[in-house]
């Protein structure tokens, strides 16, 4: 995986334009880490067909952050964000799903390559624990500490899913595999099985 040549990089944010608290905790988030971002002007009148925009967008992106909250769960929005997953898939882009440590949004993301269990609200922008997060995978620089609980290597221990993943989890009990959305399957890879360590960049699709 080639992160696009962009300087900053920038990211496409899926999301559901009702979804306004995520989009202030974005902006100010990713602002604050000093990136691009590209929010798909839904609101603003844009005529369809909406796929090749899109595509086009995503292309130009380094990653795609999939921002989710219950207005997802129904509606055309739904589809629309299994779109944007599918492109970013296609095009070889990590994939980071964000969930609010108290929310449970029923919409599965196959293929995620990173999850994030994300605090409700964000104040302190510069000390928020996976800025340096957000920028690295973005860069391809990622690199995992075997004892760094802020990201880690998981897995999804339900073997029907079996997903792996990047994670950063605030409240394991509660944080369910973004790949199946069941609850408390999320499993920390262990040094043994050589996985930790490695680079997004060689991260195995
Ligand atoms: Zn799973």
């Amino acid at each position: 995986m080639q992160p696009v040549a962009s300087s900053p990089p920038q990211v496409f944010i899926a999301h559901s334009k009702d979804d306004k608290e995520g989009e202030l905790f974005f902006t100010k988030l990713l602002g604050a880490a000093g990136l691009k971002q590209y929010w798909y002007p839904y609101t603003e009148g844009v005529l369809p067909p909406h796929a090749p925009g899109i595509r086009k967008a995503i292309d130009a992106s380094a990653a795609v952050f999939v921002l989710l909250s219950k207005g997802m769960e129904q509606g055309h929005t739904r589809p629309w964000i299994g779109f944007e997953v599918g492109v970013g898939f296609a095009l070889k882009r990590p994939v980071w799903v964000f969930e609010p440590v108290g929310e449970s949004i029923a919409v599965p993301v196959p293929f995620a390559t990173g999850y994030v269990q994300r605090v409700e609200a964000l104040t302190t922008a510069r000390t928020f624990p996976y800025t340096d997060v957000v920028q690295s995978v973005l860069t391809g620089e990622i690199v995992v500490d075997p004892n760094s609980t802020v990201l880690f290597l998981a897995k999804c221990m339900e073997a029907d899913c079996s997903a792996t993943f990047l994670a950063h989890v605030l409240n394991p009990t509660t944080a369910r595999c973004p790949v199946c959305r069941r609850p408390g399957t999320i499993g920390r890879l262990s040094q043994a099985n050589g996985l930790l360590g490695v680079k997004l960049t060689e991260w195995t699709w």
